[in-house]
This record gives structure tokens, C-alpha cells and sequence, in this order.
């Protein structure tokens, strides 16, 4: 995780904002000697940026006759391990001396430095804030961290200096062009997983038959299709359970989960023979909630009876079963005859690169502006809801904050506004999300 350091003389309030950042977990306290005691350390989230986070707090109570000494021994030891410093001075006393020879210690560090002008809760501190200016580094970020407001501004100055080992993740690599493809193939007993994976495999590596309960491998299978790496990454386990027990919830197995999770991309079979029945739109509906790119496969199409209106039927039902996102790739396939694998494989692909698309802010914050200025939020009690401005804080699946203020009372039904439109403008695909909406005051 990278690292921030939390540093300013004593009573700035960095212990009460490492507390907001950690929120309840326990910071640990580092008893190493020498310049590192005493201080205290803790994983920290905000706003979905993730990070570790180190308070210099604890001098408070030594001699204040050596405290400069000893604080900037600690500082910039701190200041030096860390990715990036907030540096704290109190908004309501505008910049002290000692604020000021601790900005010339921090201007000569290599480490990008914070400013934050902290207990800018009231007007009061207004004259402290443009005070902040005059050390010379850079903009201030007027926060109350107390009362929790300028929390939004603090995350847009983190977020560049903290974002990137999470753009480097080695998993969103993965993602790209060279990764395998992570596939599950989810359904109810004899909907024909086994046979379709054989089929895929072209070879019978797993022993099918009309028996239920007769899969044995264990799954965990890469192969090439068209030149393309695919690996399935359904556990074994997942079947013979659900086999053997056909009253036992199949979707509260651990296996299923752990094969939906494991997934980038999750095919949900379905059998022609039978239909779409409620549990299938209960899977689905798990895939979706966890993030997954779902396809929707109907298998056994070669023995399908009338289908052209059961095909209309299933998607119908599952359009309205699934109200979460419209235009869900339905696909039919014959895993006896391998009519139909190519097609599903090529979608999956599809599906996983928006799954892992990071849009660009340039066009995020353009298509924002324009589906906010078509369609303003509504103003409940005559005051209007203000949405100021959108990020990406993850892909895989795309996940986004919008700040503004009383988001709190934004309908469900302008946030579904936002998303669809954000899917088709964007080009994101029938692929799950993620979108939250935040009030400076969290
Ligand atoms: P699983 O429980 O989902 O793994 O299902 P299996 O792969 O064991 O298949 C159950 C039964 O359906 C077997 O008898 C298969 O031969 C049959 N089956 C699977 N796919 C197809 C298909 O595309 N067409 C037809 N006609 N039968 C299929």
C-alpha cells in the first residue's frame, strides 16, 4: 500500500484525522527506538482509496524546550518512508512560526507535501486558510477533520499521489490483452456444464454422462481458443454438491461463491429443455451483486422445441428479472454439437474488457456535465441537489463516486438515470457499476 504521513506541530488535530481515515480499527503503536517511537500506524480508507497512513502525533507531551528538535527528526523521518506528507496547520490560528520552519524543513523534501488547513469548520477560519498560502506549498485543502467536511477535496489531492500502485495492480494487468480470461460456468444440475466444458476442451477430459452427480476433476483448466488464453475457474466441489443435494440452496454452497468470485466473466446455463427458473434468476442476480460479467447461455438448443419463442420468452424474463442492467447477452449453444461456443467465448472477451475499461476523466467528466445539464437532479423541498463532480476509483468491475451535496436524498431512481446513461454513453457494456454517491460530510 502506499503511504501517507501525517504530520504539524502539536494540536493541529492529526491524531483526529488519522482516527477518520482508520476509522475504528486499532492503530497500531511502533515501539521501534529512536525517532520512530510513539508513533502510530493504521490501514486507512477514503472515498475507495486505500492506503497506509502514519501520525507523528505523540510528541505532544515532551518538553517543549526540545521539541523542535525532536519533531523534525521525526517528521522527516516519516516524511521520507512516506509516498506523500499532510502537512496540518490549525485554520483558526492562521500559520505559526513553528508551522513555518516546519514548511521550510518540508519544502526540501523529495516527498509531495499536502497542505491541509485543518478546523476550517466555521467562517471564522476563512482568514487562516488564505494564510496557508504564504508557506509556499501550493494550494491548502481547507478541511474540518472533526466535523468530517472537505473530506471530498482532501481525497482529490490524495488521490493522485495514492492511486497509483492501485493502477499497477498486478491483477488489472491481467486484464489486458495477454491475461487469461477467467471464466466460470455457473447453473442448476444437468443444465450441461460438464459437456460444455468438454466440448470447449475438445477433448473429454471430465467424465459426463445422464447420471447426476458423476463429475469427479477437480477444475481449474487453461486451454487456447483462438489464439486467446481461457481459464476456468470453476471448483469441482461446486457440482458434486449440488448434485448430490438437490434440496440444499445450490447458490449458498461456498463453492459457488468462491467460482463467482474467481471469475472475471460468468456464464450462467441455462437448459432449453427446461426453461428459466427462479433459482436461475437468483444466480444470476448474485453474479450481478458481485461484481461479475454475466452471460446468459442457453444450452441444449439443438433439441429446443419452438425457438424461436422460447428464445423470446427467457429474455424477455430476464429482462424483467434483472432490472439491474438491460441488455445482458443472451446466447444459445449446443455443447453436444459445439454449435454456438465460439460466439459465447468472443462475448466473454467482450464482456472482460469493459468489465476492466478505466474511461478516460476528460470524457467522464464531459458525458457527467452533459447527463447532469439534460437532466438536472431533482430539488426535493425546493432546495436543489448539487452533483459537482464524478471519478473512477476502480475498474474491474468500473466503480465510480460522484461527490456533490445532499446525495444522501438523490432518488434511486436519477442514480439508475446516471448509471444507463453513463453505460451507453461510455461504452461500458451490459457489465456491472459500481456507482456511489458522497457528501463532503463522509
Ligand atoms: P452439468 O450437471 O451441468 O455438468 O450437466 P452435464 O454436462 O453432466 O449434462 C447433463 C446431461 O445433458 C447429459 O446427459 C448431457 O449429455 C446432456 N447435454 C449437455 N449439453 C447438451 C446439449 O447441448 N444438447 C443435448 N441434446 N444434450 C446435452
Amino acid at each position: 500500500l502506499p503511504t501517507v504521513a501525517i504530520v504539524g506541530r502539536p494540536n493541529v488535530g492529526k491524531s483526529t484525522l488519522f482516527n477518520r481515515l482508520v476509522g475504528k480499527k486499532l492503530a497500531l503503536v511502533d515501539d521501534r527506538p529512536g525517532v520512530t517511537r510513539d508513533r502510530r500506524e493504521g490501514d486507512a480508507h477514503l472515498l475507495g482509496l486505500e492506503f497506509r497512513v502514519i501520525d507523528t502525533a505523540g510528541y505532544e507531551d515532551e518538553d517543549p524546550q526540545s521539541l523542535p528538535g525532536r519533531m523534525r527528526k521525526q517528521t522527516e523521518a516519516a516524511v521520507a518512508e512516506a509516498d506523500v506528507a499532510l502537512f496540518l496547520i490549525d485554520a483558526r490560528e492562521g500559520v505559526s512560526p513553528l508551522d513555518a520552519e516546519i514548511a521550510r524543513w518540508l519544502r526540501s523534501s523529495k516527498t509531495p507535501i499536502v497542505l491541509v488547513a485543518n478546523k476550517a469548520e466555521s467562517r471564522a477560519s476563512q482568514p487562516g486558510v488564505l494564510d496557508a498560502y504564504r508557506l509556499g506549498l501550493g494550494d491548502p485543502v481547507a478541511m474540518s477533520a472533526e466535523h468530517g467536511e472537505g473530506v471530498a477535496d482532501l481525497f482529490e489531492s490524495l488521490r493522485p499521489h495514492v492511486e497509483r500502485e492501485e493502477l499497477d495492480e498486478p491483477e488489472e494487468e491481467e486484464g489486458e490483452e495477454g491475461g487469461p480470461l477467467k471464466i466460470a460456468i455457473v447453473g442448476r444440475p444437468n443444465a450441461g456444464k460438464s459437456t460444455l466444458v468438454n466440448r470447449m476442451l475438445g477433448e473429454e477430459r471430465m467424465i459426463t454422462g445422464p447420471e447426476a452427480g458423476i463429475t469427479r476433476d477437480s477444475i481449474a483448466l487453461d486451454w487456447e481458443w483462438q489464439g486467446r488464453k481461457v481459464r476456468l475457474v470453476d471448483t469441482a466441489g461446486m457440482r458434486k454438491r449440488a448434485k448430490v443435494t438437490d434440496k440444499l440452496e445450490w447458490l449458498s454452497t461456498a463453492d459457488a461463491k468462491k467460482s463467482i468470485d474467481l471469475a472475471e466473466v460468468v456464464v450462467l446455463l441455462l437448459d432449453a429443455t427446461r426453461g428459466l427458473e427462479v433459482q436461475d434468476l437468483r444466480i444470476a442476480s448474485s453474479v450481478i451483486d458481485e461484481g461479475r460479467a454475466l452471460i446468459i447461455a442457453i444450452n441444449k438448443w439443438d433439441v429446443a422445441d419452438n425457438a424461436s419463442s422460447l428464445f423470446n420468452g427467457i429474455k424477455a424474463a430476464l429482462e424483467e428479472g434483472l432490472a439491474q442492467i438491460k441488455g445482458i447477452p443472451v446466447l444459445t449453444v449446443s455443447a453436444k454439437t459445439g454449435k454456438g461456443i465460439d460466439q459465447l467465448l468472443s462475448a466473454a472477451f467482450e464482456l472482460r474488457e469493459q468489465w476492466s475499461r478505466r474511461v478516460s476523466t476528460g470524457a467522464l467528466n464531459r458525458w457527467f456535465e452533459a447527463a447532469v445539464d439534460a437532466n438536472p437532479p431533482p430539488a426535493p423541498g425546493g432546495k436543489r441537489i448539487k452533483l459537482r463532480y464524478i471519478t473512477q476509483v476502480k475498474t474491474r468491475p468500473p466503480t465510480f463516486v460522484v461527490f456533490g451535496t445532499r446525495t444522501t436524498e438523490l432518488p434511486e431512481s436519477y442514480r439508475r438515470y446516471l448509471v444507463n446513461s453513463m453505460r451507453r454513453d461510455l461504452g461500458l457494456g451490459p457489465v456491472p457499476v459500481r456507482f456511489t454517491l458522497r457528501s463532503p460530510k463522509n
